[in-house]
């Protein structure tokens, strides 16, 4: 009886012990960004939590490792054998862990026990804690005829040195059993770290809409100053015209030609409100999904431009583009955008723009990164002058251009800032690879229900 109290006392500091590693613990982790960084900060606290002498946290396939642990190109797989034993449950645990998964064997003395608890299983989030065999456990007394001991409950004794050989045999392999109360404090974490990631989501939602909602009155703002700047700007633009109607020959050259130039600067002006303003309206006006036919789409474009650049440049198309849900009208000033800047932004005699996709099972390495590969990527390929490198960013904003007006015919450098709004207002993504003189393409998906 008394030494059952005894070991109910100790159990007792133990959890104690536990609350106060766990609430500073807990306290770590809300105060970081990610889950990771938490983690991070507190290693130790995170081992001691459930007495362990080594931890993984892994992350969608990211694994930090701290302590007394497996080498790291163990554990993808040792955590796809976790995954089946967890089954529905949140937390597996074990002290015999090289017996139950051999591919550990030659770990047995760092990973005799595993404690693994399963955070999230669709963003493969998992800890696993790890404990050594009781041998390594075991700090040895001084009395070479009596040996501590440690039974199943962890309760250490004093035993004599004979039994102690028979001891051994019988922990070989194993590490201490996890208690009751280690792994409470496991699965109390798990819930405190759900708690703390809603609560992240939730913020994180409130801010994209607070985020949404300035955008929304930024591209209000644009509209409506852009509207009420072109009144004024055409009346500076006309009475210049009337001025060099009626008093041209009065002004004389110097005079005539300054007026030029305001005149030149004024329809710069206008052009540039003029962007601003269908830039500002493809964030305002409401998205049309609907099924389109792309193929028709591209076809459409290419009748228009052809109206205008007879027979000058190549198309190519290899297959007939499929059928996507998107808005129609923006996908055509898309297309529009791309295909006309793959024309204009090319010197060569034989111009040719390829316009094709790539499913998701042909994707390879060399995209860029950007893009979502689960989706189609979809392409517009030049052979045009190209850019370089250190410009790819930059094209994408607004009236940002790499040429002088004068030496393409280009635009305002809006084109590809409404094309990345369209893109993005369609929960895609658009990127850009280019060779310097050797042509361009432009990549871009349309985010599709899986
Ligand atoms: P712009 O209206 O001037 O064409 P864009 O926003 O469409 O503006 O493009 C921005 C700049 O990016 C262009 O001025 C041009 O320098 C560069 N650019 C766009 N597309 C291509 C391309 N296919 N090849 C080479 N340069 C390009």
């Amino acid at each position: 009886f008394e030494i059952r109290s005894k070991a109910d006392a100790e159990d007792l500091a133990y959890k104690i012990k536990l609350q106060v590693v766990h609430s500073r613990f807990v306290n770590t982790i809300a105060n970081c960004q990610t889950l990771d960084e938490g983690l991070r900060q507190n290693p130790d606290d995170l081992m001691n939590l459930v007495g362990a002498a080594g931890v993984v946290f892994c992350e969608n396939h990211k694994l930090t490792c701290f302590g007394k642990t497996p080498p790291a190109e163990m554990i993808p797989d040792l955590l796809e054998w976790v995954e089946q034993q967890i089954g529905k449950n949140a937390v597996y645990s074990t002290n015999t862990l090289v017996t139950n998964y051999p591919k550990l064997a030659t770990y047995q003395d760092i990973a005799s026990g595993l404690l693994a608890l399963q955070i999230s299983r669709s963003q493969q989030t998992y800890l696993l804690w790890f404990r050594t065999e009781v041998i390594q456990t075991v700090s040895w007394g001084g009395n070479p005829q009596k040996q501590i001991v440690v039974d199943a409950d962890n309760n250490s004794r004093l035993v004599p040195r004979k039994s102690f050989e028979i001891w051994k045999e019988t922990v070989r392999l194993k590490s201490l059993p996890w208690k009751t109360s280690e792994i409470e404090a496991a699965l109390e974490l798990r819930s405190r770290i759900v708690v703390i990631l809603l609560q992240k989501a939730d913020e994180l939602a409130l801010l994209n809409t607070e985020l949404e909602r300035s955008n929304m009155e930024l591209d209000s703002f644009a509209y409506v100053a852009s509207h009420d700047l072109r009144e004024p700007l055409r009346g500076i633009h006309n009475y210049a015209t009337f001025l060099i109607e009626d008093y041209g020959d009065k002004l004389g050259e110097d005079g005539a030609h300054k007026l030029t130039t305001l005149m030149r600067l004024t329809q710069r002006m206008e052009d540039l409100i003029n962007s601003l303003l269908h830039y500002s309206r493809f964030g305002r006006s409401e998205l049309i999904l609907q099924p389109v036919d792309l193929g028709n789409v591209v076809e459409d474009v290419l009748t228009v431009i052809k109206i205008s650049q007879p027979a000058l440049t190549e198309f190519r198309i290899s297959r007939p583009l499929p059928t996507v849900q998107c808005d129609q009208t923006q996908i055509t000033e898309l297309f529009t955008n791309l295909i006309n800047n793959a024309i204009q932004y090319n010197d060569r005699k034989q111009k040719w723009v390829e316009i094709g996709y790539i499913l998701p099972e042909e994707t390879h390495q060399s995209l860029p990164k950007s893009l979502d590969f689960l989706q189609t990527i979809f392409f517009v390929r030049d052979n045009g002058i190209g850019i370089r490198s250190k410009h790819l960013e930059a094209i994408f904003k607004i009236f940002k251009r790499l040429h002088p007006a004068s030496k393409y015919i280009g635009g305002t450098g809006a084109g590809l800032t409404i094309s990345k709004k369209i893109v993005e207002r369609h929960g895609g993504n658009i990127d850009v690879e280019s060779v310097f003189g050797e042509g361009s393409t432009f990549y871009f998906t349309l985010r599709q229900p899986i």
